[in-house]
């Protein structure tokens, strides 16, 4: 298992490998575009020659790409809707050029459309989004904190989702990033290894084991089932620390990747360092 963190791309994209190993990380996560919104800065050819020369001096072994917060696939809003599936895209076209290995997204809420509905058009949408992609960057659904109509907050919805895009494209480069605080603010438990073999036994009945690609690593302030996203350290939540040495060390993860989007770059210091020594 390798070991990164969410870094500033400020200034151009081509800086994020920097601050990524300044941070002590071995690989990292940024965004290509302002997460608020608008236009995505353009990628030319001196862009990506600077960002693939400066992973390769700085040694990172894997690049991840988060996508914009305003995603939402289950909008009623034919413009979001929309945007949603052309942003996705445009992302997944922008990861390859840079050679990045997969960029994750939220799928949304369904509060407008119902459960059921909203769905039906995140499975149409990310289905429009696969068509015809032919680039290197997979694309990864991320598993969400379950407040109200969110879509993936359980392993079931995911599995069904992930299930319906595979039946009809089988061979699209899609797989799960696995949020541990999303995951325990929805009611699945990490914190011994009773509880991790639970909640794995039950991600490989609804999904499968083999989909899982990548873990987001962060501790949660609140407690299980709490339905609410508040990142903590690791270690500094209610998870705990062994949770993530259990992780790290187990047999059927060690060659997943982990990214921390915890809440200081100081405090990420002491993160990284209880990662690297469980590893060893
Ligand atoms: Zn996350
Ligand atoms: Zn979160």
């Amino acid at each position: 298992m390798k070991f990164g963190a969410h870094v500033s791309a400020a200034g151009g994209v081509f800086n994020a490998p920097v601050n990524a190993a300044k941070a002590g990380c071995e690989c990292f996560q940024f965004f290509s575009r302002s997460p608020q919104g608008g236009p995505a800065p353009k990628l030319t050819p001196e862009i990506i020659a600077a960002f693939k020369t400066n992973c390769k001096k700085y040694k990172q072994t894997a690049s991840y790409i988060h996508a914009p917060y305003f995603i939402n696939f289950a909008s009623a809003l034919p413009r979001i809707k929309h945007g949603s599936v052309s942003i996705i895209r445009q992302e997944l076209e922008r990861g390859s050029a840079l050679g990045v290995t997969a960029m994750m997204t939220h799928l949304g809420s369904a509060k407008d459309l119902g459960e059921a509905k909203g769905v039906a058009q995140t499975i149409a949408g990310l289905i429009e989004v696969l068509t015809g992609y032919t680039g290197s960057t997979e694309l990864l659904l991320e598993n969400s904190a379950g407040a109200g109509a969110i879509i993936g907050d359980t392993f079931d919805e995911l599995g069904e989702i992930l299930k319906a895009i595979k039946k009809k494209l089988p061979t699209a480069p899609i797989g799960i990033c696995l949020d541990t605080c999303h995951a325990f603010a929805s009611g699945y438990d990490w914190s011994d290894a009773k509880a991790l073999a639970t909640t794995l036994k039950d991600f490989d009945k609804h999904i499968g084991l083999e989909y899982l690609k990548l873990f987001h690593f962060n501790d949660s302030l609140t407690e299980l089932n709490a339905q609410r996203d508040r990142h903590a350290h690791l270690g500094k939540g209610k998870i705990g620390a062994t949770a993530f040495k259990l992780i790290v060390q187990h047999p059927k993860l060690k060659h997943l990747n982990a990214i921390l989007e915890t809440p200081t770059e100081t405090g990420r210091v002491a993160d990284l360092k209880l990662l690297k020594t469980a590893r060893k």
